[in-house]
């Protein structure tokens, strides 16, 4: 086994612990290139000790003198701030992994897209956000992408050796979170709390939010439609409360091919980092006679309506992702700090977008720059909207 070298962004986080997991089990297979985090020191300068980094990077530059004396005499290169974080997806590595949450994540990934090497793709706003512009990014350089989102790392699989013409349909999963069974009436009144605690998948705060209103499908129908090669129309959604298949791929013979496996993100990171071949991963073994029951049901349309708001700006096209993805990012926080309600979050994204399209917003974005400004004016728009729902 040739060593590969590694940087993670967002080495702090529920994907980049993970990875480090991964690497730190196995040591000969990885150097750790680069680390960053936002605001974490102590996990970032613990992960860079234990790992050996090569270079450390934090994001906020006001932790910089901190960070430094918590590594001072390791080894380990120091640096802070945003440009910082995007220098580090530019030192040379095997492989990128691509961690940071948020559109804070676009210009540290585009720039790893940049690199002509591997990018191992977590964070899903940037796809969703810039589409077509990141995928041109990635083809310009030659760039290797490969999807960590379980549902995409899935399709991959159930993909392998297909012509486009013989895919039918590609079915993602989705767990249907914390409120599944829930009413309307109960949703109204849910609290951050309630809606953190996914039934399935430990992760991140945001994408817990996002898996709890189902817009967490809704970026990764965008994803998909980006990452593989269907129309919009070939895209659905079912929800599957087990969270074992992760995708279905069916093709015009009738063959359906699924992929399974426990839900644990190191299982999709491991292929990610390893692919075309196989890593160990640490992850509970998948014992169907234990699960018992796979169940499927259609995702309902009136409680969670972010799924339609969603593939809707995907057929809209131009920077209706974009602007959709930052008035989640607005209204997610909003329902964090406890300014609006559960079922507010889809109503200010969906007020953003129409107040978006009457402004003449939604041109077709030609570069980064584009999407950045499109960004921008949605956060504005969606934060100016907040006012509504109080
Ligand atoms: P977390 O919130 O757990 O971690 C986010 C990471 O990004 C942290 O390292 C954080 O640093 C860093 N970060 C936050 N803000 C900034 C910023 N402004 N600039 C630079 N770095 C920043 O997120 P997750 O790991 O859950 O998710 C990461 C991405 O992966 C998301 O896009 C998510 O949608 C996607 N994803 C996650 C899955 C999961 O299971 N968690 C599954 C599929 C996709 P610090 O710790 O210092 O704040
Ligand atoms: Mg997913």
């Amino acid at each position: 086994v040739t060593r590969r070298s590694l940087t993670i962004l967002g080495a702090t986080g529920s994907i980049g612990k993970s990875t480090l997991d991964l690497v730190e089990r196995n040591p000969d297979a990885f150097e750790i290139v680069a680390l960053t985090a936002q605001s974490n020191v102590a996990a970032l300068a613990d992960a860079a000790r234990r790992t050996h980094a090569r270079l450390a990077v934090i994001g906020d530059a006001g932790l910089y003198a901190q960070l430094q004396a918590a590594l001072s005499g390791t080894g380990t290169r120091v640096a802070a701030g945003p440009q910082a974080v995007i220098a580090a997806a530019a030192e040379p590595a095997d492989c990128v992994m691509a961690a940071i949450v948020g559109a804070a994540g676009l210009e540290p990934t585009f720039e790893a897209a940049r690199q002509g090497r591997r990018l191992a793709l977590a964070n899903k706003e940037c796809l969703v956000s810039a589409g077509d512009v990141f995928m041109a990014a990635v083809a310009d350089a030659g760039t290797e992408l490969l999807p960590v989102d379980s549902e995409h790392s899935a399709a991959l699989q159930a993909l392998a050796g297909a012509t486009p013409e013989s895919i039918e349909r590609i079915v993602l999963t989705a767990s249907g979170g914390p409120f599944r069974t829930w009413s309307r009436e109960q949703l109204q009144g849910a609290t951050p709390e309630q809606a953190l605690r996914h039934p399935n998948w430990s992760m991140g705060a945001k994408i817990s939010i996002d898996s709890a209103t189902l817009m967490n499908k809704g970026l990764e129908l965008i994803e998909a439609y980006h990452l593989f090669p269907v129309a919009a129309e070939q895209l659905a959604t079912v929800i599957h409360p087990q969270s074992i298949v992760h995708c279905l791929v069916s093709y015009t013979d009738g063959s359906v091919i699924a992929q399974m496996s426990f839900p644990d993100m190191r299982t999709p990171i491991a292929l990610a980092l390893s692919w075309p071949q196989r890593m160990n991963a640490p992850t509970p073994r998948l014992d169907l006679a234990a699960v018992g029951t796979l169940s499927f049901e259609a995702p309902d349309p009136v409680r969670f309506p972010s799924l339609t708001i969603a593939r809707e700006a995907l057929v809209r096209g131009g920077t209706a992702p974009a602007i959709l993805s930052a008035a989640n990012e607005i209204a997610v926080e909003a329902f964090l700090a406890r300014q609006i309600g559960f079922l507010d979050i889809a109503r200010n994204v969906a007020d953003t977008l129409e107040a978006a399209e009457g402004r003449g917003l939604l041109a077709a974005p030609d570069c980064l720059a584009d999407i950045l400004a499109a960004d921008a004016e949605g956060r504005r728009l969606a934060q100016s909207l907040l006012g509504r729902y109080v």
